[in-house]
């Protein structure tokens, strides 16, 4: 019976991706009318994907807090700031800081990095 599952285990990754995407989708929207249900979205899919060991998409962990598993929306619970090609979010529930990498390396433009920065 073990044999048989190799198969089944990359369809059940495909889904848990799937729910994860979804997840966070849901409690984007859901954010403004209940940020509580959005946190349980999130860590439900940070769950999900320990269990499956897919790890999330960047533009995903982007979004939630490794500090306290908030879900993270840009311009109500946490800052977003971009400078020399890293993009700093901060949790202003935890004061946690997350800094990434932009893909290639220094942004050499200064055109302004308005990416999810609305007010
Ligand atoms: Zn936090």
């Amino acid at each position: 019976m073990a044999k048989h599952r190799q198969k089944n285990k990359a369809v059940a990754k495909e889904i848990a991706y799937e729910r994860i995407t979804y997840l966070f989708d849901v409690a984007g929207r859901e954010y403004a009318d209940s940020p509580e249900r959005s946190n349980r979205y999130v860590s439900l899919a940070k769950r999900i994907g320990m269990r499956y060991r897919v790890s999330l998409p960047q533009e995903l962990k982007r979004k939630m807090c490794k500090g306290c598993g908030s879900f993270l929306s840009p311009g109500s619970n946490c800052r977003v700031r971009l400078k020399n090609g890293r993009l700093t979010i901060t949790c202003m529930n935890c004061n946690r800081v997350q800094r990434y990498l932009l893909e290639g390396g220094r942004a050499e433009s200064k055109e302004s990095p308005t990416n999810e920065n609305r007010s």
